[in-house]
């Protein structure tokens, strides 16, 4: 049995008298694509934004890796490892892709003079190593042959699997990801949600809302339903649609 790599236990975040999260449990182990759907106003976004430490829990705990992690600041989350692939810094649209790639990689040495100066050796092996690391990235998510494009001139479909890109290049443990099937045409999104299983079977984690329920079926691994900001439901992708309560939140009453 894969280890747990986060853990929220009944986690609640409310806005004045709005109960955006009211209740969460959710226990994701490591490796495979968990999904996470529910209706608009469930509370998706406030439980990503909660598990990034963007918002303290009003009640209950987050534990990654073991770790609790409610107390900590959001850049203390995000290096442990617990990434948000659209939190990454901004793309930036007059600079190449290559480039949007370079920025986003962690722990760079930079090129301020003292680096520049006496560890120019090591500096230019790092640097040549995060540019066949970017590079490797561009292939898998498709987009090698537009390194030296603008970003700002890619398609909101490229411009999204480039954000998927800069969260990878992030070196993430779990990689967050808020609906990155959305806006692009199906094949090629079915074709992101392969790879991202492959980058899975690696290791790495994914927790992924997404709206386009066929694709996503076909590639998580556990599907976590929420309603009103509880989870209602847990299953694989084949058991979940048997549920009534995953009808029910998408029916209403
Ligand atoms: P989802 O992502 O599932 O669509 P959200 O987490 O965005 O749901 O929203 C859940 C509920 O919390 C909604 O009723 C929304 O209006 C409310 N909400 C979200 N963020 C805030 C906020 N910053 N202040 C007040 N209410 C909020
Ligand atoms: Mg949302």
């Amino acid at each position: 049995m894969a280890e747990t790599i986060l853990k929220i236990e009944n986690v609640c975040k409310h806005f004045g008298g709005v109960y955006a999260v009211d209740g969460v449990n959710m226990n994701i182990h490591e490796g495979g694509i968990w999904g996470l759907v529910g209706p608009n106003g469930s509370g998706k976004s406030t439980l990503f934004n909660t598990i990034l430490g963007l918002h303290q829990p009003n009640s209950g705990d987050i534990y990654f890796k073991g770790q609790r992690t409610n107390k900590l600041s959001p850049h203390q989350i995000y290096d442990l490892g617990l990434v948000n692939a659209f939190q990454v810094p901004r793309l930036f649209p007059s600079m190449t892709v290559l480039d949007n790639m370079l920025v986003a990689a962690r722990g760079q040495q930079g090129d301020g003079f003292f680096n520049s100066v006496f560890f120019r050796e090591k500096w230019q092996k790092q640097e040549e190593e995060l540019a066949d690391e970017a590079l490797d990235i561009l292939e898998l998510i498709e987009l090698r042959k537009h390194i030296s494009s603008l970003s700002g001139e890619l398609s909101g479909g490229q411009r999204k699997l480039l954000e998927i890109g800069r969260g990878l290049m992030a070196k993430p443990k779990l990689l967050l990801l808020d609906e990155p099937a959305a806006g692009i045409n199906p094949i090629l999104g079915k074709r992101i949600f392969q790879k991202l299983q492959d980058l899975s079977h690696s290791g790495l984690t994914f927790l992924i809302v997404e709206h386009r329920l066929e694709i996503l079926f076909e590639f998580a691994s556990w599907i976590y339903v929420m309603d009103k900001g509880k989870t209602v439901a847990e299953g694989n992708p084949k058991d979940i649609v048997q549920e009534p309560a995953f009808y029910q939140a998408y029916l209403g009453k």
